[in-house]
């Protein structure tokens, strides 16, 4: 096993310097991990590092691989070469290498959830749960690579079709580049590499800048679990620049990227001919109706608004209440967000703590004074202090300001009122995104009507937009994004459908 403290150890492979990631004592008599890249089954160095620090209190966690052109290409072409002796392992070996991932992880969750906290600042609580939705989710690709398969086809039911017997076989596509998100940075790599290796293909894995330490932790923990050299590449830097070089490339088969509508509509333009898959973002909404139990209902909603600071793609960012009981839920609302406690990530009882970036603290306090000064009123937070803002939630916010109608991914809520749930429905449609909504209602046929008009990828009938198990179907429409995730739906993406068909006339 790879501990943090292993000693350095170094050896020649083709004419590169390849050593393990190590510890290096840094001047104040402290340790500074170093991150090597990982390449073909090895921790490999390279010419460039970057500074990674805690978005909480900037304190150095790493020295980070800055992967060169060099990098990219060697990482492509162990992955091709991988590729084809992978193709040919059998289900039962590949599900066993991930139900191995899922046994490390579980001995392992306290430290993975450490390792989330720091790099990302999400509070240990949110980082625990994280861990064990990783482990179900690898559960779940073990599961689906056992069942991968065809089915026969009728072909004698068109004529011409007579006296032939044919089937199909889903085979892998080959090599696939998945870029990910910070906010999710061990569970939203298991949704891409996960259903990669069950389908038999080879990955290069382009983490998050800020949170490169979770995924070089699960190259390491795949590597136990006895998954050959070169399946799983990890390759750090600049996604704008190793992005690029990734999604242009002819070897690569697939493209499956999560993260901001930006960057997906940049993708998508840049590869061509590839498969692309892209889970984008959103400005989730949730209706509330009334005879609803307000009580119920509102630290549910408080919980989906702020939990891990906002910065979910489908965190709740507007909710539009019915005007009978309006007043009533802004009020518990308020008092149900004042529990919320702020600070330190890796203390137990913190709920929320820094923005990922300083840059997004400006932003985030620039739209809440837009908002403002456009009509909407300020019922708490609203102040940013040490990277960490306070838990938001404004009323009566214009649909035109930027709170409303771009994604936020902050902990901001703007609360409405409506009076029928045509203009709910319509409220909630009014937006450029389409990931998933909610409503709570006791109304089987307003339940009904919001599942058939409302523009998303999932309704969430009595429950929160932000509501998701790691098997279910999840992707969006409009901006939000392209393609489904959810074990079983991301293989068939990975999959090409061969048919073979018998001549038996
Ligand atoms: P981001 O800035 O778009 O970055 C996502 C990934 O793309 C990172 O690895 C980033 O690398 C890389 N990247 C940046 N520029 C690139 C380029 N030109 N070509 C290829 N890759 C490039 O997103 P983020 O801030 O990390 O994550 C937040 C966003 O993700 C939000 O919009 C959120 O809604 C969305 N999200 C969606 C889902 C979903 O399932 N729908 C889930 C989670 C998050 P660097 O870090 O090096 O820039």
């Amino acid at each position: 096993m790879l501990s943090e403290g292993r000693a350095y150890s170094l050896k020649q492979g083709n004419g590169r310097r390849i050593c393990q990631k190590r510890k290096t004592i840094n001047k104040q008599g402290g340790f500074t991990l170093k991150q090597l890249l990982w390449i073909d089954g090895h921790f490999q160095e390279t010419p460039s590092y970057m500074e990674l620090r805690s978005p909480f209190n900037h304190e150095k966690l790493a020295d980070v691989a800055v992967a060169s052109r060099e990098d990219v290409m060697a990482a492509i072409s162990a992955a091709q070469k991988a590729a084809k002796i992978f193709a040919k392992m059998p289900l039962y070996e590949r599900a066993e290498i991930l139900e191995g991932v899922s046994t490390i992880l579980k001995k392992e969750r306290e430290e993975c959830a450490r390792i989330i906290s720091r790099e990302a600042a999400k509070p240990i609580k949110a980082a625990r749960a994280e861990v064990d939705r990783t482990i179900m989710t690898y559960k779940f690709a073990a599961m689906e690579a056992r069942r991968i398969h065809g089915e026969t086809v009728p072909m004698d039911a068109a004529p011409g079709g007579e006296g032939r017997v044919a089937f199909t076989i889903k085979e892998p596509l080959g090599v696939i580049a998945a870029i990910t998100p910070f906010n999710f940075p061990m569970n939203l790599v298991a949704h891409k590499v996960g259903p990669a290796i069950a389908a038999g293909n080879t990955v290069v894995l382009k983490p998050a800048s800020q949170t490169p330490l979770s995924a070089y932790k699960i190259a390491e923990v795949f590597e136990r679990a006895g998954l050959p050299s070169g399946v799983l590449n990890v390759i750090t830097g600049s996604g704008r620049k190793i992005g690029d070089l990734l999604v242009k490339d002819e070897r690569i088969k697939m493209v499956t990227f999560t993260g901001s509508p930006e960057v997906g509509k940049n993708i998508r333009e840049n590869a061509g001919l590839k498969r692309v898959t892209l889970e984008l973002g959103s400005n989730s909404a949730v209706i509330v109706e009334n005879g609803v139990a307000v009580d119920k209902v509102v630290p549910r909603i408080v919980n989906g608004a702020f939990a891990y600071q906002g910065q979910v793609c489908i965190s709740v960012q507007r909710v539009f209440v019915h005007s009978s009981i309006f007043e009533m839920f802004v009020d518990e609302f308020v008092k149900e967000t004042s529990k919320l406690v702020t600070g330190d990530p890796l203390k137990d009882d913190t709920d929320l703590s820094a923005l990922i970036s300083v840059g997004d603290g400006d932003r985030v306090r620039d739209w809440i004074e837009e908002a403002v000064s456009n009509g909407a009123a300020l019922k708490l937070g609203g102040t940013l202090q040490n990277g960490i803002l306070q838990p938001t939630v404004l009323t009566h916010v214009p649909s035109n300001v930027k709170v409303s109608c771009e994604e936020i991914f902050a902990p901001v809520v703007s609360i409405n009122p409506y009076q029928t749930i045509d203009e709910a429905i319509i409220l909630v449609n009014e937006s450029k995104y389409g990931l998933q909504a909610g409503i709570f209602t006791n109304d089987i046929h307003h339940a009904l009507q919001a599942a058939k008009e409302l523009e998303v990828g999932g309704v969430m009938i009595n429950e929160i937009p932000t509501f998701r198990v790691d098997q279910m179907p999840y992707g969006g429409v409009k901006m939000s994004g392209m393609g489904r995730e959810g074990i079983k739906y991301a293989v068939e993406e990975m999959t090409e459908l061969k048919l073979i068909s018998f001549n038996t006339n």
